[in-house]
């Protein structure tokens, strides 16, 4: 039996008659018996159409930092709406937010808003590439920097075994449709081997116009840089003079304020955010430092959207930011993130499961292998079987993190004690029901 109910079931019928799968974004496409259908989210909760309640882990692969339906924010979106949203002008809402983000992201001289992570990083990447002239861009196998031709290799949804050595991989095409050509222009590496990007760079570093990567490897498992690695991007980047993007979709406004950049110390080029910026409402931003981003500002680069910077985007960013900035969203996080990462850990040990926490507490991974993973190859080791099977438990007790381990687990600030005492307990059970 999956894990739609009676109503949820009729919904899911009516979604599949209209939309593909029943679903806006594939990955949200479960299967025809579990793929649920939602009526509300209300802080750290989702509630299915039969009403069945769920502590959210997957805040919407990321966004919903706050908790869904942050008052501040709806009520800012409400203002925004009712004043209009869309002009072919900037508004004051956007200077507003502009700053506010500057405040938050203090490394950043310039941004620009637009609405989707994907537009995000293409804009990244094609700036990179009118600002040097180059072709080539390097990206690490595991990593996803949206759904556009130039990024859509080696994603998270390739299978290792199939990315040949890992001296020359072979990047993997994750999806029919990309023109053959467009693979000629992308580089992939392992993460976390500075000596294989050091190769790379001596071989062909003149042609490479940018290495666009996720700091911490938000969709594998969380896994972490290790100490050097992001130093190491740095300075080849400079020595090359290649354009260093940090994808912080994901870690941006979760992680800290400040972002990845604060966390590790490193300062990029070109910056690309969404997600966490907006609590759930499409918002993303392109942002940078020196000339680079400002090569915007001297003609001949295109970027260009009919929505970017719209009223309601900018204004949940606005009162998003707003509220992280006080902090106490991050106490929250950490507070909680580290209760669940030990109780994880402590909770495998008891049951006698090898099993590695990796990430932070707003984001964290759990690898049932005897190493921790070191780069995304290293997923081929971990018993996805039973992260699944562990996953549908705790699903069923009205826990509910991605089905898949690669996809972290995404906290929101409107966790209680409580919440995470019945995820941990949910944990236990669905641990021990999937080892039996
Ligand atoms: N970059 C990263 C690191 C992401 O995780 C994602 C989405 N999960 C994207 C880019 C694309 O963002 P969007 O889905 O908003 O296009």
């Amino acid at each position: 039996m999956g894990l739609q109910g009676e109503k949820t079931a009729t919904w899911f019928a009516r979604a599949k008659a209209n939309l593909v799968n029943g679903v806006s974004s594939q990955f949200r496409y479960w299967g025809d018996e579990d793929t649920l259908v939602i009526d509300r989210g209300e802080g750290a909760y989702v509630y299915d159409m039969d009403g069945n309640r769920y502590i959210d882990y997957q805040c919407g692969f990321g966004p919903v930092v706050l908790g869904h339906g942050h008052p501040d924010v709806a009520q800012a979106v409400a203002e925004a709406a009712a004043a209009g949203t869309t002009f072919a002008m900037t508004s004051a809402r956007e200077v507003v937010a502009a700053e506010k983000f500057r405040s938050a992201v203090p490394w950043v001289d310039a941004l620009r808003f637009t609405n989707t992570g994907t537009e995000a990083t293409m804009h990244a990447v094609r700036l990179a590439r009118g600002f040097t002239g180059r072709d080539v861009i390097l990206k690490f196998e595991g990593q996803y920097h949206g759904v556009h031709d130039y990024v859509m290799f080696s994603t998270a949804g390739s299978p290792p075994t199939a990315m040949g050595s890992r001296y020359r991989p072979v990047p993997l095409q994750s999806s029919s449709g990309i023109p053959h050509v467009i693979s000629t222009f992308i580089r992939t590496l392992p993460f976390n081997d500075l000596d294989l990007v050091e190769r790379l760079f001596r071989d062909q570093g003149h042609t490479i116009a940018a290495i666009i990567v996720e700091p911490m490897l938000g969709n594998a498992f969380g896994i972490m840089p290790e100490k050097g690695f992001l130093e190491g991007l740095r300075k080849i980047c400079d020595q090359y003079g290649t354009v260093l993007i940090f994808d912080e979709v994901k870690t941006g406004f979760r992680i800290a304020l400040g972002g990845a950049q604060e966390v590790f110390g490193v300062t990029p080029d070109l910056g690309t955010f969404a997600k966490s910026m907006g609590n759930g409402f499409p918002v993303a931003a392109i942002a940078g430092r020196g000339e680079v981003i400002q090569a915007w500002g001297r003609g001949g680069i295109a970027q260009a959207g009919t929505y970017s910077g719209n009223g309601v985007a900018v204004a949940a960013a606005g009162a998003t930011i707003d509220v992280l900035s006080t902090g106490e969203p991050y106490a929250r996080l950490e507070k909680a993130g580290k209760t669940l990462m030990e109780g994880v850990g402590r909770i495998c040990a008891e049951q006698g499961v090898t099993a590695h926490v990796v990430g932070v507490p707003a984001m964290f991974g759990i690898v049932f292998s005897d190493e921790p993973p070191k780069d995304f190859r290293d997923s081929a080791h971990h018993n996805d079987q039973l992260y699944g099977d562990v996953v549908m438990g705790m699903i069923r007790r009205g826990v509910m993190p991605v089905d898949d381990a690669l996809e972290p687990w995404f906290l929101c600030a409107a966790l209680t004690d409580e919440d995470v005492a019945t995820t941990l307990t949910a944990f236990d059970e669905a641990l021990a029901e999937a080892m039996a």
